[in-house]
């Protein structure tokens, strides 16, 4: 393990719950929030930020690359 922080950015399609994991973490087989088995991961490896907005149960992330 190179030490350097490695973030994957879970979503649920159902009820839209996100978590951001690190990376080698245990992560979710389900979503603890309405057990849909369905989700979505997304790696953020080379993005130091991002912003989640939920509109209309569309979820819209906007990366931000800092530096
Ligand atoms: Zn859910």
């Amino acid at each position: 393990m190179s030490g350097e922080e490695y973030r994957d950015l879970v979503i649920c399609n159902s009820c839209l719950w996100a978590a951001s994991l690190l990376r080698g973490s245990h992560g979710f087989q389900t979503c603890p929030i309405c057990a849909n088995l369905v989700l979505d991961t997304i790696p953020v490896s080379d993005y130091e930020a991002y912003t989640l907005e939920i509109r209309n149960k569309n979820v819209e992330i906007e990366f931000k690359k800092e530096k």
